[in-house]
């Protein structure tokens, strides 16, 4: 990899990472909002599968190293002030994005002042072992 596309990208406004929305190719769900650094990004392009930046472990997080729900990157696309990225792949393993067993991470939607489950859940994310998730699991009411 030549670097030239990660260096048109403003990774310094934010000091040192952008933030990446991820949308499944099929659906067209919009899955996840996360984050990149530079390295991030340069392993997504090299290897192919969504590689992130985690702000609360401060480390790479390989999407589904631990699940087994890596998402393959369809298409890669930098938005006009080049500090957002959109994220096109196809969502594999159990096909739930998010770490408490859904497609997308948006499966709440407002109603009358409440948050209410609109989705169904694709996974019980207690298969992937106690230690699972990037952050403290919060049971979503159901
Ligand atoms: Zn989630």
């Amino acid at each position: 990899m030549k670097n030239q596309a990660s260096a048109v990208i403003d990774f310094d406004k934010a000091g040192g990472v952008i933030p990446v929305i991820t949308q499944d190719y099929a659906s067209h769900r919009v899955l996840m909002l996360a984050y990149m650094n530079r390295a991030a990004f340069e392993e997504t392009v090299r290897t192919g599968h969504a590689c992130y930046f985690s702000r609360s472990r401060n480390r790479l997080w390989r999407k589904g190293e631990e699940s087994g729900n890596f998402q393959r990157v369809r298409e890669i696309r930098l938005d006009c002030d080049e500090d957002t990225l959109l994220l096109i792949v196809d969502q594999c393993g159990d096909g739930a994005a998010c770490h408490v067993g859904y497609l997308s991470d948006f499966f709440r939607k407002l109603d009358d002042d409440e948050w209410k489950v609109v989705d169904q859940r694709i996974v019980d994310p207690a298969k992937y072992g106690p230690s699972y998730g990037h952050h403290p699991a919060k049971k979503p009411a159901e």
